[in-house]
């Protein structure tokens, strides 16, 4: 899986990049990232990326032309609008990040774990030309209903959800498969879940000591039987999404 993140910044991924399960994943080749200077792409002395908005009011936009030429240059082909939405080719996406994109969800990473290649295009600003939205991107993706100050961070977060979930990516198979907004979320829970067709929460987990400060580890856990264990985790799943998130458990 290739990852191509375009950016005014191309310095701010060093940190999320080398750790952990992205670190490993582009260290065994199982995803490859390669960040994009925008300025590269602009033709001009000042290499200017942004100007000012057309209509007056706050602030500088991100300019289209960089844009276009830094994707058709990673394609090696230009963009023509009447292949959207599937363009360049049904195993590729182009995202763009966006507070006022469609909300990124576990469904959304797991469609675009199917892919070969992701270029994700981080705005910054007031945002980006609506041109890019709508004759270049396939995709215009928000990670929240919260607004950032720029696409670097989001666009980090969507490589991350991905890549744990390309097959080898994490150290236990299994694990992608049984946590929070997965179809097997809470295992026995999950399945059940599926059936009613939400997902759940993840379980509570604990680890040693049994006792810290007089708060206690559920008996059940710490007795080993396997099915009161189940039972116990699918009980505390449910309701710990009904207390945290009960929109997961209308949402049909
Ligand atoms: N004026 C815009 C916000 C611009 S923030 C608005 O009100 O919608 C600058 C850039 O940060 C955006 O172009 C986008 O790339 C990124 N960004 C900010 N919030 C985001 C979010 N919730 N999800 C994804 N990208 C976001």
């Amino acid at each position: 899986m290739r990852f191509d993140l375009i950016t005014i910044f191309p310095e701010f991924f060093a940190g999320p990049l080398d750790h952990g399960i992205l670190r490993r994943a582009r260290e065994s080749g199982l995803v490859e990232v390669h960040v994009q200077d925008l300025r590269v792409f602009t033709k001009d002395r000042h290499r200017t990326v942004d100007d000012r908005p057309f209509g007056g009011g706050e602030g500088m936009v991100l300019k289209p032309e960089p844009l276009f030429e830094a994707v058709e240059s990673l394609l090696g082909q230009s963009v023509s609008d009447a292949s959207k939405p599937s363009a360049p080719d049904a195993k590729s996406a182009i995202v763009l990040m966006s507070a006022a994109g469609k909300l990124f969800h576990q469904e959304t990473a797991r469609r675009y774990a199917q892919l070969e290649r992701i270029i994700f295009i981080c705005g910054r600003y007031e945002g980006v030309d609506e041109r890019v939205a709508d004759h270049l991107a396939t995709d215009e993706i928000s990670i929240g209903d919260f607004v950032l100050s720029g696409g670097e961070l989001p666009a980090m977060m969507v490589v991350d959800a991905v890549t744990r979930l390309l097959p080898g990516a994490l150290g236990n198979e299994a694990s992608a498969q049984n946590e929070s907004f997965s179809a097997d979320a809470s295992g026995e829970a999950g399945r059940a879940s599926r059936d009613t067709s939400h997902s759940l929460l993840d379980f509570p987990h604990y680890t040693r000591p049994a006792d810290y400060r007089g708060w206690s580890v559920p008996e059940v856990l710490i007795g080993g039987n396997h099915e009161e264990v189940a039972r116990w985790r699918r009980a505390a799943a449910l309701k710990k999404t009904s207390r945290n998130r009960p929109d997961l458990l209308r949402r049909e």
